[in-house]
């Protein structure tokens, strides 16, 4: 009996064992990243799901509870999460993730951002005065934050650091090899023009060379309105797009209107990890992207 409870404590004693590094993603692509990187060292939470807008999230306490006790805070930033996170920090009240700390990082400060605004004011309901924060949709740009993630790990932990150098170079062999396969699949994609419901996909846009062409908001973060709609009902009567694209967490009635009376087909792609029962991993995630278009230009 001894010997049996000695044998269960053995097998059990590497899943109970601390993580050395806690993750607090605020999206699923970075905590997905993060355990590429991190692996058996790191336990990640994300802090929304491929289902919901993260944008908008409710400040909610057990999200505060995770903050509090994390290591290191991961976060698309550019005001992506600015309704909500600030909140988590300040009264998770933990010095070692504050902005500026090497616990805070901001993955769209790590790469070329997009449509920053000069017009600072917000009353036309532009949510992304700071430039476009969606920046997972290129995986050249997960490469880029993928080396500075890495290094992050490295200064956090140090007795793993060649744990985490050993996976990054592992990963980023596998991704360059991806990225490649990728764009020669997805070749035929260039030139397509796109309607998006968001402008979620303007990193994407830039790395196939698709065109967009319109948005069904009028302006990033103004619900989709009858009269935007009708004019854009108007305009692409004739055809003029390729596809139209939401995300899962975007209400489908928008798209599902203009691709009734324009015939344009309208397709829903997973913006992040888990946001289609094939996007399981990053990997899969742009599997499901190339393929899904590929699908919907035929
Ligand atoms: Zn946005």
């Amino acid at each position: 009996m001894k010997r049996a409870i000695l044998t269960l404590s053995l097998i059990l004693a590497p899943l109970l064992s601390q993580a050395d590094i806690k993750i607090f993603a605020c999206e699923p692509e970075w905590a997905a990243l993060a355990q590429e990187i991190g692996q058996q060292h790191v336990d990640t939470y994300s802090a929304t799901t491929a289902f919901q807008d993260p944008h908008y999230i409710q400040a909610r306490p057990s999200l505060i509870a995770k903050v509090r006790n994390a290591d290191l805070v991961i976060c698309s930033g550019a005001e992506l999460e600015i309704g909500w996170l600030p909140v988590l920090l300040q009264k998770a009240n933990n010095r070692d993730v504050m902005p500026g700390s090497s616990g805070y990082l901001e993955t769209s400060g790590l790469v070329e951002r997009f449509d920053a605004t000069t017009n600072l004011d917000r009353s036309q309901g532009d949510i992304h005065p700071q430039g476009n924060p969606h920046v997972q949709s290129d995986p050249r740009n997960i490469a880029v934050i993928a080396k500075t993630l890495a290094e992050r790990m490295r200064e956090l932990d140090p007795a793993n650091a060649a744990d985490y150098q050993a996976a990054l170079a592992d990963f980023l062999a596998r991704w360059d090899l991806a990225i490649s396969a990728w764009e020669e699949k997805g070749v035929s994609l260039r030139g397509k023009l796109v309607i998006t419901h968001h402008k979620s996909w303007v990193y994407l846009e830039r790395w196939l060379g698709l065109i967009e062409v319109a948005n069904l908001e009028a302006v990033p973060g103004l619900p989709p309105t009858v009269g935007h709609l009708s004019t854009l009902s108007a305009k692409f009567e004739q055809g003029g797009a390729d596809f139209i694209i939401r995300s899962p967490y975007q209400d489908a009635r928008a798209s599902n209107w203009l691709s009734e009376r324009t015939g344009i087909p309208e397709l829903e792609l997973p913006l992040t990890v888990g946001g289609s029962d094939r996007a399981t991993d990053l990997f899969a995630l742009f599997d499901e992207i190339i393929d899904k278009l590929l699908a919907a230009a035929k």
